[in-house]
């Protein structure tokens, strides 16, 4: 079901300072992506739909009300991070066209944004995103965290292969000026931690030349944890008792996240692989690597 929503703004504010960017804009409610270890679900019980990976909200008047909101005295042209809790690029994007628009207000307005999207769909507007990349900042990012297709369609049973978001990124990367980035999460305990699988990412973005690589384990909050203990308990049965111990609470024991690190700095050691993030540096306007 796809269902119209009206909005009144189109920017929300976050509380968090340790994120690069301060406001987050979303087109969608919902996600087609339907990964097993999605803690955005929780947003969908403020509407009146429980299924969060099959009844998808759009914001009918996001233009609109952007356009309002990116012209008031207010607006500072801060970084605005588009799909923060869902991912933008929906397979209903294809139809409903709201990013074209969306890119558009951010080149009449010279405003800087990042992007994390799973879907290669958003090749559709790579003029756009060059465009916007040589007037400002614009970092776009993909998760990737999955080096067997295999398993990953276990895990993100209707998002694009592995292979079609490096090649989006690397497309970015060679069009455009924009910064790109792999976000190399969630990582699953004894699953998708194994050296090999680590460094294939690690090797792949080498090559390719992106930006940078977050990784992040799996993190289990709220109901979340229920979820993703289900689907281990049919799927990895015996993996299920250590996740229960290394789990307590909703990040996983020390331990582990101590010896995880560990290995992820082994491996940008042996690629030679160093973090080179795109700041922005709002009375410069200018986009600073680090
Ligand atoms: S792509 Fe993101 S928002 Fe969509 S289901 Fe997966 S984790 Fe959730």
């Amino acid at each position: 079901m796809y269902k119209p929503l009206q909005s009144k703004t189109a920017l929300h504010k976050l509380k968090s300072n340790y994120l690069p960017y301060k406001y987050d804009l979303n087109i969608y409610r919902g996600c087609k992506h339907n990964c097993i270890y999605c803690f955005a679900q929780y947003s969908h019980k403020y509407l009146d739909s429980k299924d969060f990976f099959n009844d998808i909200y759009y914001k009918e008047n996001i233009v609109e009300v952007l356009e309002k909101q990116l012209t008031s005295r207010n607006w500072k042209g801060e970084v605005i991070n588009i799909g923060g809790v869902t991912d933008t690029y929906q397979p209903i994007e294809k139809k409903l066209e709201l990013m074209p628009k969306i890119l558009k207000l951010m080149i009449k307005y010279e405003n800087p944004i990042c992007i994390c999207t799973k879907s290669d769909l958003i090749l559709r507007d790579i003029e756009l995103i060059k465009e916007l990349s040589e007037k400002t900042v614009v970092n776009i990012a993909s998760s990737i965290a999955f080096k067997e297709e295999k398993k990953r369609k276990k895990f993100e049973p209707y998002s694009p292969p592995t292979i079609k978001r490096f090649n989006m990124l690397e497309r970015i990367k060679k069009e455009t000026k924009a910064g790109t980035g792999i976000l190399m999460m969630p990582i699953f305990p004894y699953i998708t931690d194994d050296v090999e699988s680590l460094e294939y990412i690690f090797k792949n973005a080498k090559e390719t030349g992106i930006d940078f690589v977050l990784p992040a384990i799996l993190n289990l909050k709220g109901d979340t944890k229920e979820k993703v203990f289900k689907f281990l308990k049919k799927e990895y049965p015996l993996l299920l008792p250590k996740y229960e111990r290394m789990y307590k609470g909703a990040f996983v024991e020390k331990v582990y996240r101590d010896a995880f690190y560990i290995k992820i700095r082994n491996i940008k050691k042996k690629y030679n692989f160093q973090n080179k993030r795109v700041k922005y540096e709002p009375e410069r306007q200018l986009s600073i690597f680090t």
